[in-house]
This record gives structure tokens, C-alpha cells and sequence, in this order.
């Protein structure tokens, strides 16, 4: 698709609130009430009135709203991964205790590699031809990062008959992904977005204690030596592929649990490595306060994906305060270098959305608005 976008591109990073009434088909579901092919149907008409609302929104680049998935962390994606009540795979009651001081959700699924995987690339080619059927716009695809799904579905208990280190695991997550990429690529999806909110545990050690206390996974010392490890499994993710917009995403978490309980810090100590990803843009939290300072974009070398909207606080910022944030990052990056996003996904899982499905709307359109603002004064400029 030949793509001619904006200044001051718009998107999300990816999910969507899902609809009360698909929330119901998958209780439904769920308890046999309606059969696999129904549920479908339910999860068609999501796509579509998703993608519609995001046209509607005026955003330039969409997605499909991961209406599909239980959670972002798409473990359908793979034969050998499922998802289990993080609270299951939590044994002790110092693990479950931990879970309770971090706010986490009764609900949250979280994926384990039970067996050897294989990719279900007919789930992507259906996903994303589904997708770009029926958008207008150019589309955004997100996929989990191979270094995110390493730390979080590599369990000791569960998964070492058949990848004995977490490193087994997650080059072989790499590998499969490279695959996926290269037929969304082939598929003509714009971009390509790998979440990876675990890129910024060196940040904040909290979700590191969850993993080990879960999983039983240890960060590599010195730290330098686990975000080296955490670059390579991305860039052998997109090892050999062109011809579409590659991007990483990274925040602090995104589970509705209280502010004093998420993490916390600038991007000082990872920009760095940030800056090794083989990918055009960096898509990053600055909305919340817990993201720091934005002077740290000075040091980015890559487009920026600028998190103007802050999913998790309940008011709707005015299009005047979003173009505010903009410019305050402008100070740091040229024009050309600079898309509008929210921090992360309204709902990073099916069951646990951040915000409701009419204020994520009137959040995205804040943006869109603050990016007309921002067009009038610095077109021409650029
Ligand atoms: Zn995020």
C-alpha cells in the first residue's frame, strides 16, 4: 500500500475495549451456551464496529482493537502455549501476596508454554486479512514481543521438559514470530508493532520479583547483560524483513491496578538499547507521570510513537492539553520524527479493560484533534 500520512501521524497501540455484548458471547461461549462458529460471528461484528470507530475517531493509522484475543499477550498465536489464572500459577502464598500488593486482577490470564510450540500463522493471515478487508485506513498489527513472552510464559515447573532454559524458549518464540512478521509483511499490513512493556523491567525491578516469584525467572546480572539478551530476541524476531513499518512498544504494565502500585522511572537507563532495535519506531509512555522526563527523547535515534493520552487516569484530556504534551517533546525531536499515540491499549486483555469503550473513544479523539491543532501551526514548518 503506498501511504502518504500526515504530520503528526495518529494511532493507538493497539487494543480496544471489547463491546459488553462480546464480553457476554464469551461467558456464553465459555459455558456452551452458543457454539465456536456463533462466538465468530460475535468476534466479526467486534472487528468491524472497532475498526469503524477508529476511522470514525479520525485516526491515520488503525487497529483491529485485539477484539480477537484474550489478551495481549496472544498466546492463540502458538499449539504449545495457554493461558492459566495468574493467580493459579501463583503456588505460594508470598507469590499470591505479592500479586495482591501489585493490585493485580482475580481475572488476569497469563500465558505458559506447556509443550513445544508451533505458530498458528493461519491465525495471523485470518486476523489480518480480516483486517485489512475491512479497513480503510493503513493497519497496525501487534504481536508479542519474543522477549516479553520469554519472561512471562517460560515457567519452571511447567515448561523445562521442553525448553530446559528460558533462552530455548525464547529464541524459538523469535524465530517463530520472524515468520509471522514476514507474512504480514507479504500481506501488506503498514506496521508492525512487537509489545514488549518487559523492555522496561530494568527500569523497575517490580515485575522481575513477579516473574521469579511465578515462574521462577531470573534477570541475567549485571542488568546490561539481560537488555543485550532482550535486543537480540527482538531484532532476530525482524531479522531480514522490509517493506513495512516496525515498531516496538514499550510502557510500565497496564493492568488496572493503582498507581502507587505500578512501576515507575524515566528511560535513561534503556534508551541505549532501545536505540539497537532494528525497527523505525519506538513506541513509548509519556502521558503518565511514572513514565519521567521527556527530555530523554534527545537520546532517542528513531521515529517516536509519543504516549499522549494516559489510558488509566478516568479524565478525558482536552485536545489543547494533548497538543501541549506534543510540544513540550518537540523541544527534543524534529517534527518529522513524531506520532501521536495513547500510553498502551485501553484493554490489554479481553476481561480487564482500563477504561470503558465510550471514554476510550473521546480519548483517541482528543488526540486526533490536538494533531489537527498541531498540523495548522507546523505545517509548512517542517
Ligand atoms: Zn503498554
Amino acid at each position: 500500500m503506498a501511504v502518504k500520512l500526515p504530520l503528526f501521524p495518529t494511532s493507538v497501540v493497539g487494543s480496544f475495549p471489547r463491546p459488553s455484548w462480546l464480553t457476554r458471547a464469551l461467558r456464553d461461549l465459555r459455558a456452551g451456551r452458543i457454539s465456536p462458529d456463533e462466538f465468530e460471528e460475535y468476534l466479526d461484528d467486534a472487528v468491524i464496529a472497532t475498526i469503524k470507530e477508529e476511522e470514525a475517531a479520525g485516526l491515520d493509522v488503525i487497529t483491529d482493537g485485539e477484539q480477537r484475543r484474550l489478551s495481549f499477550f496472544f498466546a492463540e498465536l502458538f499449539d504449545g502455549m495457554e493461558y492459566k489464572p495468574l493467580y493459579q500459577l501463583a503456588e505460594t502464598p508470598e507469590a499470591r501476596g505479592y500479586l495482591e500488593s501489585l493490585g493485580i486482577h482475580r481475572g488476569i490470564y497469563h500465558p505458559v508454554a506447556t509443550s513445544h510450540l508451533r505458530l498458528r500463522l493461519e491465525r495471523v493471515e485470518r486476523e489480518a486479512g480480516f483486517a485489512l478487508k475491512y479497513s480503510s485506513k493503513p493497519l497496525k498489527f501487534t504481536l508479542p514481543s519474543p522477549y516479553m513472552l520469554m519472561i512471562d510464559s517460560w515457567n519452571k515447573k511447567l515448561t523445562s521438559d521442553y525448553y530446559p532454559t528460558p533462552e530455548d524458549l525464547g529464541f524459538e518464540v523469535a524465530r517463530l514470530l520472524n515468520k509471522a512478521v514476514r507474512r504480514l509483511a507479504e500481506m501488506g499490513v503498514f506496521f508492525i508493532q512487537l509489545d514488549d512493556p518487559s523492555l522496561s523491567n530494568p527500569i523497575d525491578p517490580k515485575y522481575y520479583r513477579l516473574v521469579e516469584l511465578v515462574n521462577g525467572y531470573k534477570p541475567r546480572q549485571p542488568i546490561n547483560e539481560e537488555l543485550s539478551l532482550a535486543v537480540e530476541l527482538v531484532n532476530e524476531a525482524v531479522r531480514g524483513v522490509s517493506g513495512v513499518k516496525l515498531g516496538v512498544h514499550v510502557c510500565r504494565g497496564n493492568w488496572p491496578g493503582p498507581e502507587e502500585a505500578l512501576p515507575r522511572g524515566g528511560y535513561e537507563r534503556i534508551m541505549p538499547y532501545l536505540n539497537q532495535l532494528r525497527v523505525d519506531q519506538l513506541v513509548l509512555e509519556f502521558a503518565t507521570p511514572r513514565a519521567g522526563s521527556l527530555e530523554v527523547l534527545g537520546m532517542a535515534e528513531k521515529e517516536v510513537g509519543l504516549g499522549v493520552v494516559d489510558v488509566k487516569r478516568p479524565e478525558v484530556e482536552s485536545p489543547e492539553q494533548v497538543a501541549g504534551r506534543a510540544k513540550e517533546a518537540l523541544k527534543y525531536l524534529d517534527p518529522g520524527r513524531l506520532w501521536l499515540n495513547p500510553d498502551c491499549g485501553f484493554a490489554s486483555g479481553a476481561t480487564w479493560p482500563v477504561q470503558p469503550r465510550r471514554r476510550s473513544f473521546e480519548k483517541v479523539r482528543a488526540m486526533v484533534e490536538a494533531a489537527w491543532i498541531l498540523r495548522r501551526e507546523y505545517e509548512g514548518r517542517a
